[in-house]
């Protein structure tokens, strides 16, 4: 593929050349892609489709083979990690490297959280084997108790079995992050509730602090619609300022804003999140900004489906002449979504790749329905999805 074609001499990103967007879909994947959302910009039916399909699940009616080749064929990789890599070899192709994201939400007991770690460390000896990807997700809640996460977040003193069971979830983590630092890997630890988040931070930094020497292995999120962000960046970099260490930074926007809204109105204590749109698209922004001020010190990611920060973000690479750092710059986006930038990024040279999560059908159902309610808006992701699918469809006669 033809390397820097993509952006002009201002760094604007072309991300409506369609064949590069599709470039990895037949026709058979765009027709699919094209029908689901056409679905899911009907807000009811999703509603009503999540709530039959927890039952349906609960009830053991055989639904997953209609998911298995519906929603979830779209949005996820395979059952395994080993079917997933049919994928990341689709992505390799185009350029797009992939973060393998084991789609397995919280967990409740010490057998789940070690499955989880284990599962993760698993995935870590595949990258190295089959040096097919070099990126991985972790969330938190996945090898830690919820309600630890929120004891340490209101500085509420634990009991001695909590004490160790908050250092098993530091030390499995801590397994995969030194793991993920031999094979070569990038770790990126997710962001989650704002109630939990502070230990999580901690937790990120003290990883940074053992991990990120000479490059960033691991990185920590940071949700932009969080009103305190932007003071907890320029915290951190002062934090680490004498620190020989490089900083590893993703940004979102964040996706839990209505559960941090009604928890705020339902304890009555001052919203975390910003509650206009255009707020958390300065403060998204604004740390833009700042990382790239810092690229010294620091490597971003910049995790976004929104066509404006990633624009933003090539075009001040671009007139700012960053060279050499610019590898320090990364772009991802959800697998199944934004495929006209993350393809035409990775066309145009930049560090581009998809979060790709994988896990059965039934515990990649909650991650599913996110997608869907996250895609019901006309207005927003799911229109754009859909008048670039018809138009390719158009192009390809279809
Ligand atoms: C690769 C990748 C990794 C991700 N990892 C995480 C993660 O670790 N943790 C996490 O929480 N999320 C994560 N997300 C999801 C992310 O936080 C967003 O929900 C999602 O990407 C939509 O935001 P956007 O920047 O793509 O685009 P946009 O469509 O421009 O923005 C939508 C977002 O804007 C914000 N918003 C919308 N309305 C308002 C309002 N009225 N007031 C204030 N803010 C508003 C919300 O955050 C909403 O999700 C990830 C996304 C990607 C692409």
């Amino acid at each position: 593929m033809n390397k820097h074609i993509a952006t002009d001499q201002t760094g604007n990103l072309n991300t409506s050349n369609l064949q590069v967007a599709f470039c990895t879909k037949t026709n058979s994947d765009l027709k699919l892609a094209h029908w689901l959302f056409s679905l899911m910009g009907k807000p009811a039916l999703v509603k009503a489709g999540g709530v039959a399909t927890v039952w349906a699940l609960k009830l053991g009616l055989p639904i997953k083979g209609l998911i298995r080749n519906t929603i979830y064929r779209h949005f996820c990789g395979g059952e395994t990690a080993q079917q997933a890599l049919r994928v990341v070899a689709k992505l390799a192709a185009a350029h797009v490297h992939t973060v393998l994201d084991y789609a397995a939400e919280a967990q409740v007991t010490e057998e789940g959280f070690n499955a989880v770690r284990n599962e993760i460390l698993q995935n870590i000896a595949l990258a190295k084997e089959t040096n097919s990807f070099s990126y991985i997700s972790i969330k938190l809640t996945g090898i830690g108790h919820k309600a630890i996460f929120e004891k340490l977040n209101g500085n509420i003193v634990l009991i001695p079995e909590e004490n160790a069971a908050f250092e098993r979830t530091e030390n499995r983590l801590d397994e995969v992050c030194a793991k993920a630092a031999e094979a070569g890997l990038i770790v990126y630890i997710d962001a989650e509730e704002s109630w939990m988040q502070n230990p999580m931070d901690m937790l990120a930094e003290e990883m940074m602090r053992r991990y990120n020497r000479g490059r960033a292995v691991v990185f920590n999120t940071l949700q932009m619609y969080r009103t305190d962000r932007i003071q907890y960046l320029q915290d951190c970099l002062r934090r680490f300022e004498n620190e020989d260490i490089i900083l590893g930074i993703k940004i979102v926007r964040g996706a839990y804003l209505e559960k941090e809204q009604e928890r705020a109105a339902r304890y009555n204590y001052p919203c975390p999140v910003f509650t206009r749109k255009e707020d958390t698209d300065q403060s998204f922004n604004q740390a833009i900004d700042i990382a790239l001020e810092n690229l010294n010190r620091l490597e971003l990611c910049a995790a976004t489906h929104n066509e404006y920060s990633t624009t933003y973000l090539t075009k001040r690479i671009k007139l700012e002449k960053i060279g050499e750092h610019r590898k320090r710059i990364h772009f991802s986006q959800l697998y199944g979504m934004s495929d006209n930038l993350t393809f035409n990024l990775a066309d145009a040279g930049y560090n581009a790749s998809k979060y790709l999560p994988y896990g059965d059908v039934a515990t990649a159902v909650p991650y599913l329905i996110r997608r869907a309610e996250e895609n019901t808006s006309i207005a927003g992701q799911m229109g754009r999805e859909l008048s670039l699918l018809e138009a390719e469809m158009r192009r390809r006669k279809l």
